[in-house]
This record gives C-alpha cells, structure tokens and sequence, in this order.
C-alpha cells in the first residue's frame, strides 16, 4: 500500500475553537448551573430560584436578588475573559482560583441560548439582553441586539435553553432527563446547606413543589435536615480546627456512630467552592471504619478555608477536582478530629447506658 500523504495543518475556525473548549468546560448542565450558582452567591444574592425542564438541557433557569449587573456592562458580559472579580495578574494568587476566570457566561453562550435579566439598585428599570457566541444577538431576526427594557426587581435572572443544541454528539449522550436532574438537586443540595443566610428553591419546569426548598433563616443543621433528613440530622457532631502553619481552618459536621448509610455523603468545600476530592473520601472513610458497623457508612459536611496560594485548581480541566499543599498533612488533623469526636460521643452513650 502506498504511504498516506501527509495532509496540511490548518488553523481551525475560531467559533469550532470556542466551541470546542466550551463542551470542555461544560460536559453536563449541572456544570453550567454549577457557575451559574456561584456567580448568584458572589453577587451577594440571599434568595435563589432554580427552575430546570429535561434534566438542564432544554432549560436552566437561575434567578437571584444579588447586586445586579450594570447595563454598560452587557455589551461584554459574555465575552471570554471579562469579569469584575479580578483586575491585575496577581490577583489570580488571591481570587478568583475556581471561576472561570470569566469564562463561565462566554462557555454557556457558545453552546446554548442564552439570556439576562438584570437590574441594579441604580437602576429605574430591569435590561434583558440576548447572547450569541459571546455577543448582543437579536433575540428574533430583523429585531435589534441593544438590551431591552424590562419590567423587573433587583437582581439578575440567567436563562439557558437547548444546552449543546449544536453540538449534537453531547446532545445524543444524554440517555436520561431524571440522571441529569439528579445530579443538579445533588448539586442545589450542597449549596444550600452551605450557603446559611440563603434561601434556595429548585424545581423542575411544572412540578408545583420543589426538589429543594431551604428558607434564608434556616440553620445549618436545619438545612440538613431539610435535604438529608431527620435521620442523619439528628445524629450531627460539630468540630472546628485550624492550623497556621499549614494554612487552613476548617468547620463540619459529622454524623455520629449511631449513623449508619449505604454510602458515604460527602458535601466538600474548599473555599466556599463544592469539589471532589478522592484522597479526604478514602481518609475519611478509613476513619469510620472502626466506629461504623461493617458497610456502614458516614454523612460528612466539610468546609475547608485553604490560604489560596496554596490551592492548586489546574489538575482537573472543569475544576472539579483540586489539589493543595500538605494535604496529607491537613487530612490527618481532619481524622484526628473526627476520631476525636466520635470517641467523645461513643463515652457518653456509655456512660448513659451504663447509668
Ligand atoms: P467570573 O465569575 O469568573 O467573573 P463569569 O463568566 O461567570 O466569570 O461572569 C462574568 C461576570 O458577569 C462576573 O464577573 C460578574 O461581574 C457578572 N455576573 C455574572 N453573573 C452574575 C449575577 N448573577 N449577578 C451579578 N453579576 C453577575
Ligand atoms: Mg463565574
């Protein structure tokens, strides 16, 4: 057989390029609420509406009583790149490690319809814009691309329809609307117990109740009874620590070894963001091992404040996943405090039994 002949390299077009790397960053809606959310809580929202139609692929729909978003500011909302939350290149060490680094809108403009309502407290009225590939659009043809005024309260409204309408591979690999809605109340779950001072709603497009329904003034454990359950919540230990030599503090709260589940629930932030890590799970699950029955798992809610010089967020490309300095170090203080508690707890049922 004849040797292939090498084709010419070409530069693709920049709009593949920008899809490309959007389908990337947002494998599933959950990844798109997931900035969405953020973007809500850092706008100082204290309320938040989700409302969701085919598990996030036909609509997303987020809406927040946060600061608003100023109408000069539309026309480059959703180009790459552009944010408020970081001016100079050292603030990147500081802030801004789990963002898109204004990324998030741009990404979701590019592989879905997306439009804004927003308004701020300056403001005599709400502005509605409809975005393209990064740009004004015109939401219908022959109609200008200019934010339009609108009737509206205080805050912004994010609406995201037909997600990866034009990519139809990604569109074909989504077997079931309910996994997709799944892990969005999996997601809102961990939001709202973290987010105290936060009301969270979310439901699916004509359900009159909500999957999730947590009001502003609810405690912590509250919260957790509201979406885990009054099993779990009812058997919670709290401990805090911190550590300045390797540069963190942390809360939680534990379920106790009267608790007992099939699997474990991990709700992990690292500061104020909800990841994943593989390593704390299996160090925490080791732990429980000698206080749960066999198979029996814990419901661990872990907040972590890691000085952000020391996070490293770039080990995963969606950024679910981060690594930080002395990790082995801080998980070990982390067990020492949950054996700590557990063993405190099993002494005074004890000694209650025993009395
Ligand atoms: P980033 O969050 O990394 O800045 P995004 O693309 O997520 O990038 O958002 C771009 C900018 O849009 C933000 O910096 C913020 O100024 C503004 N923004 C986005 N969502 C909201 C919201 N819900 N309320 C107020 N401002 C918002
Ligand atoms: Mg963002």
């Amino acid at each position: 057989a004849p040797l292939p002949v090498p084709r010419r390299i070409k530069a693709l077009a920049q709009e593949v390029v920008n899809k490309i790397a959007a389908g990337e960053i947002i494998v599933a809606p959950v990844h798109a609420l997931k900035e969405l959310i953020e973007n809500a809580v850092d706008a100082g929202s204290t309320a938040l509406e989700i409302l969701v139609k085919d598990g996030g692929l036909k609509l997303l729909q987020i809406t927040d009583n946060g600061h608003g978003i100023d109408k000069e500011d539309l026309p480059i909302l959703c180009e790459r790149f552009t944010t408020s939350k970081l001016k100079a290149f050292e603030d990147l060490t500081s802030i801004g490690t789990y963002g898109f680094r204004g990324e998030a809108l741009a990404s979701i403009s590019h592989i879905a319809h997306l439009s804004v309502a927003t308004r701020t407290k300056e403001s005599s009225c709400a502005w509605k814009a409809v975005y393209a590939d990064g740009k004004l659009a015109s939401p219908k043809p022959g109609q200008s691309a200019e934010p339009k005024p609108i009737a509206g309260r205080q805050g912004t409204q994010i609406t995201v329809e037909d997600l990866f309408y034009n990519i139809p591979s990604r569109r074909r690999a989504f077997r079931s609307a309910s996994e997709e809605y799944a892990k969005i109340l999996d997601l809102v779950g961990r939001y709202a117990v973290h987010c105290v001072g936060v009301s969270f709603s979310c439901k699916k497009h004509g359900d009159s109740s909500s999957g999730i329904s947590v009001p502003m003034s609810a405690g912590i454990v509250d919260r957790i009874r509201q979406i885990h359950g009054s099993t779990v919540a009812t058997e919670l230990v709290q401990f805090k620590a911190a550590n300045d030599r390797w540069g963190f503090k942390c809360e939680a709260w534990i379920s106790n070894a009267n608790y007992s589940a099939k699997r474990t629930s991990l709700l992990l932030f690292i500061n104020h963001r909800s990841v994943e890590s593989q390593v704390i799970r299996k160090a925490v699950e080791q732990t429980y091992s000698t206080f749960l029955p066999k198979g029996g798992h814990p419901f661990i809610y872990l907040s972590l404040d890691i000085d952000p010089q020391r996070v490293d967020v770039n080990v995963h490309p969606t950024k679910r996943e981060v690594h930080f300095l002395n990790e082995d170090e801080i998980i070990a203080v982390i067990c020492d405090e949950i054996r700590g508690s557990l063993s405190k707890v099993d002494t005074s049922r004890s000694f209650m039994t025993q009395s």
